[in-house]
Formats: C-alpha cells, sequence, structure tokens
C-alpha cells in the first residue's frame, strides 16, 4: 500500500512535470514552426522577384540581379527574425537590417554596389545612406506617418509619446490611455487590441494592465513595422519618385524632402487576397506572418 501511494505520488509529481511546460505554452502563443519557415522563404522569394521585375524593366542582366535579390531577401528575412527574437535589444537592428536587405533588392542596375544605396527608416524619416555620392546622407519625411502622427497627436484619448520605446523601436510608439484599442483584426465583440501599427506609428494601452506582455506584443507591431518598411522601400518610394519627377522641376524639389509613399501594392495584395479568402484580418498574409515571427504578448 505504502508502495502504491509512493508510485502514485511519483506519477502525480511525472504527471505535473510534463503538464508545466504545456501549461506555460497555453499561457502565450508561441511560434508556428511551419509557418516561420514559409515566410522565411517567402521573404527571399519577394527579394528575388523584385530584383529580376527591376532588372527586366532597366534592362540590368538578369542573373546578377537575381543574386542581389536572393540576398537581399534573406537579409530581409534575417531582419523580421531579429524582430521574431522579441528582445527589446534587436528590435531596431531588426528594423534596419529589413531595410538594408530591400535596399539592396533595389540596387540592381549593372556596376551599382550592393551597398551604394540604402534606405534606413527613422519613422518619420527615411534616411537615405549613399557612402560613394557628393551628399552621403539625406532625410525625407514620409507623408502618411507624418499625417498618422497629426492624427495621433490630435486625437482626444491624447496618447503620450513612450520615448524609450520610440528609440528602441525606430518609429514613433505612443502610450494610449485607452484600455483596448480599436482593431480590425479584433472586430466586435472583440473589445479592440492592445496595440496597433499604422502607417509607421505604433500605439499601445498603457491601462490593460498586467494582462498582456507589452515586450511581445511590440514585437508584433514592429513586424508589421518591416512589412510597411519593405513595401515602402520596394514600391512606395520608387513610386513616389517617379510620379514626382513628371511633375518638373518643382515634383523633383518636392521630393528632396518628402516622400509621398502611399502606393504599397504588397498591402494591396494582402487586403485583396485576404478579402478573395473570404479571410478574416487575423488571418491574412500580414497577420499570419507578423505572428509567425513574433506571436504576440496575449495572455490566454
Ligand atoms: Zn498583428
Amino acid at each position: 500500500m505504502p508502495r502504491l501511494v509512493c508510485s502514485s505520488r511519483r506519477r502525480v509529481v511525472v504527471a505535473m512535470l510534463l503538464a508545466t511546460p504545456l501549461v506555460a505554452s497555453a499561457q502565450t502563443p508561441q511560434r508556428d514552426q511551419r509557418a516561420h519557415a514559409r515566410f522565411l522563404a517567402l521573404n527571399v522569394a519577394i527579394g528575388a522577384t523584385a530584383s529580376i521585375a527591376r532588372a527586366v524593366v532597366s534592362g540590368a542582366p538578369v542573373r546578377a540581379a537575381l543574386a542581389k535579390g536572393l540576398l537581399g531577401g534573406s537579409l530581409m528575412s534575417g531582419g523580421m527574425e531579429l524582430i521574431g527574437t522579441e528582445s527589446r535589444a534587436t528590435r531596431f537592428a531588426g528594423l534596419q537590417l529589413t531595410a538594408i536587405g530591400a535596399s539592396v533588392t533595389r540596387n540592381v542596375d549593372a556596376g551599382v554596389p550592393v551597398f551604394s544605396d540604402i534606405t534606413l527608416p527613422l519613422y518619420p524619416l527615411y534616411v537615405r545612406v549613399r557612402p560613394l555620392s557628393s551628399t552621403p546622407i539625406t532625410a525625407r519625411v514620409s507623408v502618411m506617418t507624418a499625417a498618422k502622427l497629426t492624427s495621433v497627436m490630435t486625437a482626444g484619448s491624447r496618447p503620450r509619446i513612450d520615448w524609450k520605446e520610440t528609440f528602441a523601436t525606430g518609429a514613433p510608439v505612443f502610450a494610449s490611455p485607452r484600455w483596448r484599442l480599436p482593431s480590425s483584426t479584433c472586430p466586435l465583440p472583440c473589445e479592440g487590441s492592445f496595440a496597433q501599427h499604422n502607417a509607421g506609428v505604433v500605439i499601445y494601452s498603457a491601462s490593460a494592465g498586467t494582462d498582456y506582455d507589452l515586450r511581445r506584443t511590440l514585437a508584433h507591431e514592429s513586424v508589421h513595422l518591416a512589412q510597411q518598411t519593405r513595401d515602402a522601400l520596394l514600391d512606395a518610394i520608387p513610386a513616389s519618385d517617379a510620379a514626382m519627377a513628371r511633375f518638373g522641376s518643382g515634383g523633383r524639389l518636392i521630393s528632396r524632402f518628402f516622400v509621398l509613399d502611399v502606393l504599397m501594392p504588397l498591402r494591396l495584395i494582402d487586403e485583396s487576397e485576404a478579402r478573395m479568402r473570404g479571410a478574416s484580418r487575423r488571418n491574412s498574409w500580414y497577420e499570419t506572418e507578423a505572428r509567425a515571427f513574433a506571436p504576440g504578448g496575449e495572455l490566454r
């Protein structure tokens, strides 16, 4: 009998030990490893496709462009991976590495060194680094981020800027007094999300208490920021420059100071693909990709 008690106790202890990691993993969402591998590959594919498309238009050698695209895509994957560590220390570096990857993908023209023209986001600015040019560092204002900043700062709820998180992220991060924030990924009857990213600006709920992990939540929003940066560098900035050039010297003067970063084709694909599938925003490409790298800090 004592032996039986002892063995049943042992069984209980073993069962508790086995159950502990399960309980822990049920508390915060974990990475889906298959989705993670898929999105690492997708970023390499986006880099390669963008480089080849650019080479075809400009007449640059396609093979060399493919090599640069694969390198740029791998760097974009690496950037999202760094953000996906969910460490505060690597968030900024992850965003910049994603931007370097997208810049490399764009530098496909013949004879153009891989790192000769790099755009780094310090939202609301795009900082352009061209070491071989007479003006090696220039900066332009993102019109979309400036507009979003204006609307956030004049909103009735008056969120306050969190400088510590802003510097750690590379984009303005605001703390909102609201308990939950309106979210398309969490429509009614859901009461909203803990944080949201929009046009290079992140807002989080400062009054949600201890029911979520801010560090992990901001890592998730930073992947959305990296998605926006990828689209801006590959598409929106070149489109803005091309459109402004059509307005002659006046347009070129404006584009020295501003980027009209409205054309985001990857974002459009994300939205229309989800609509065609009849999927909710939560299961869209961007959301699935962001969760694959950084599942977020929701406690369950
Ligand atoms: Zn999200």
